[in-house]
């Protein structure tokens, strides 16, 4: 784990491995293995002569010369022939074969471009398909961050449908987050007439505003009650163990599925304190598919609030109120709105 999606120059990756959508003679071409071979240096072309080509769907490994990767993995995508000529078999193989010889060597990082959709024909929108599915199967049982890498900027990544309707969801939160009714203005401006020059702070209520009653807790007379005031006091490490206990699913289950490195759970599950990025914490509440509260109520742990005046957050919450937990389909529509992913 996990698969992160970027918008960059492959050439340009700091990775263990870059792939390399090759042709069959691996002796260069355009596109993308044209670019990869331009950042090498002539060494790369000198090494992939030794290799005798390279059949659809395998991989082979060479050096990095001068690229900041170390490696490349070779690999020759289908061309597009309609569909039904067993591309999409084809294409899978591509990444799987790839992600074996990564696994094989040791390697720890991996960024592969979207093979096949370039001059190979293959409609973009389903070599996504392909890729994401292809990478997200092998990462259930594989330790590996893989980047997959677009070059260009384009909604195909979710759908011209749904692009839409996010679009229309982060207009109408917008709206309703910088629009002030009229109504509200006049209940503001009567407040600040009628305020005290001087008031006393908000949060800070007097003694004489709580019952005298209140000297006894009255947790005793309410079971549940010791409990939940518990939980006010609970870290955000605390809340997420207690969250994926009550899941039911195990601690991989859930860190595979909010996106997490199995590196940085560990770092969360050993120390009760730990603040993680807003990223993060969301991550979590979309792998223990926590509705709106509960996901509020987990940030606020960490320190972080649900905004509408962040588009990202929006996003988001346009997924849990459509019961959409798929942290993938989250981090591609986050993708194509250029915001940051979750997890990682
Ligand atoms: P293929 O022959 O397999 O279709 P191409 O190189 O023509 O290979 O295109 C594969 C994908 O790589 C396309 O989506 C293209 O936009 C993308 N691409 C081209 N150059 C780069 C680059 N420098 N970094 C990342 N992706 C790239």
């Amino acid at each position: 784990m996990p698969l992160i999606i970027v918008r960059n120059d492959i050439t340009h990756m700091q990775v263990d491995a870059i792939v390399n959508a090759a042709n069959p003679s691996l002796l260069g071409g355009g596109g993308v293995d044209g670019a990869i071979h331009r950042a090498a240096g002539p060494g790369l072309l000198a090494e992939c002569r030794t290799l005798g080509g390279c059949r659809v769907g395998e991989a082979k490994l060479t050096g990095g010369y001068n690229l900041p990767s170390r490696y490349v993995i070779h690999t020759v995508g289908p061309v597009w022939q309609g569909g039904s000529r067993g591309e999409a078999q084809a294409l899978a193989a591509c990444y799987r074969n790839a992600l074996q010889l990564a696994i094989a060597r040791g390697f720890e990082t991996v960024a592969f471009p979207l093979i096949s959709a370039g001059v190979y024909g293959y409609p973009r929108a389903e070599a996504f398909q392909v890729a994401t599915g292809t990478i997200q199967a092998f990462l259930q049982q594989q330790e590996l961050h893989v980047y997959l890498v677009l070059f260009d900027r384009d909604s195909f990544v979710i759908g011209a449908q749904r692009y839409r309707d996010i679009a229309a969801y982060i207009d109408d939160c917008y709206a309703g987050a910088h629009s002030d009714p009229r109504a509200q203005q006049r209940r503001r401006a009567a407040l600040l007439e009628c305020a005290p020059a001087e008031s006393a702070p908000l949060c800070a209520p007097s003694a004489a505003s709580f019952p005298a009653a209140a000297a006894e807790p009255p947790a005793a007379a309410y079971p549940g009650l010791r409990a939940a005031l518990r939980r006010l006091d609970e870290s955000f490490t605390q809340m997420l163990l207690r969250k994926i206990d009550e899941s039911g699913m195990t601690d991989a289950q859930c860190y595979k599925r909010a996106n997490i490195s199995r590196k940085l759970f560990s770092k969360i599950r050993s120390d009760p304190h730990y603040r993680p990025s807003k990223p993060t914490a969301l991550a979590f509440a979309i792998a223990l598919q926590l509705p709106l509260e509960e996901t509020r109520s987990l940030l606020a742990k960490a320190g972080f609030a649900l905004s509408h005046a962040s588009v990202a957050d929006i996003i988001v919450e346009y997924f849990i109120s459509h019961g959409n937990y798929d942290i993938l389909q989250i981090n591609e529509a986050l993708f194509a709105f250029d915001q940051s992913l979750l997890g990682c």
